[in-house]
């Protein structure tokens, strides 16, 4: 299955493209499946303080919604899934859901982009990890994950290791950590995405790592694939790449979703 559960369009402020862009060229690199799932509206802030270079305003959204659906009716010959990426921040899990209830979605990305108001991704940022305590950070950003996977809300836990972005690793060994963090995602049957976005970025490699990917698997938790695309051109990238990842950890099936239930299909 080629398939792309991880696309952003130009409404999130920072990715360029029209939905129909990402449908084209989908349609041209031969994929089966097109999900999108750009930003969630930054719905633990209020309005006034939310950065509309982030996400897309909560206006906006049964726009997205609604878009997504007429180009499903519109595109017979590739299946096209209503995702969306949705922040987990701490303490508010009542508003996500609340939000994510309004809408038909077929499955629901989680990210930790923020570790106690601290965004992990953000290049501003990326100086910061010179200083910072990587042992600590990484230890933060795991613990919030974990949090992520049981809070239920999610179906797919995005780009799971997205803390090596700018390739800042802790000397110190990971295993248990890791161990630690698949154990918790397959007890709350929370898919994990393999991501090949990392590998545009200084981590140079695919999001999870080799070994934490094998941890996942050991487990049992499903996968999906996604380029992260906020370019049409991104869609379905180093594609090839993530279905070899995947075999070497041991992954002969990657998770399909409609109507956030879970079906599995063959690689
Ligand atoms: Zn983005
Ligand atoms: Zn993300």
């Amino acid at each position: 299955m080629f398939s792309d559960y991880h696309c952003h369009t130009n409404l999130c402020g920072h990715a360029s493209g029209e939905m129909e862009d990402y449908i084209a060229a989908a349609r041209l690199k031969g994929l089966q499946e097109l999900g999108f799932s750009d930003h969630l509206p930054m719905y633990w802030l209020p309005e006034s303080e939310r950065n509309p270079g982030l996400a897309m305003s909560e206006q906006e959204l049964p726009f997205y919604v609604a878009k997504v659906i007429k180009l499903r009716e519109e595109n017979n010959d590739l299946s096209i899934k209503l995702g969306i990426e949705a922040d987990y921040i701490p303490g508010n899990n009542t508003a996500l859901n609340r939000l994510l209830a309004l809408y038909p979605f077929d499955y629901v990305l989680g990210s930790v982009h923020f570790v106690n108001g601290w965004a992990v991704d953000n290049p501003a940022n990326k100086n910061e990890y010179e200083h910072i305590n990587l042992d600590e950070i990484y230890a933060a950003y795991f613990s919030c994950l974990q949090s992520a996977a049981r809070s239920g809300l999610f179906n797919i836990m995005a780009h799971p290791d997205l803390i090596k972005k700018f390739g800042y690793r802790p000397k110190s060994d990971l295993t248990f950590l890791y161990e630690q963090t698949a154990r918790i995602i397959a007890k709350a049957n929370v898919c994990i995405e393999v991501n090949t976005a990392g590998l545009r970025y200084p981590a140079r490699e695919i999001y999870p790592s080799l070994e934490l990917l094998r941890l996942f698997k050991k487990y049992g938790v499903p996968a999906t694939v996604g380029s992260d695309a906020h370019l049409p051109e991104q869609v379905g990238e180093d594609w090839e790449e993530a279905a070899l990842y995947l075999k070497e950890a041991g992954y002969r099936e990657v998770a399909a979703f409609s109507g956030r239930r879970l079906t599995m299909v063959k690689i």
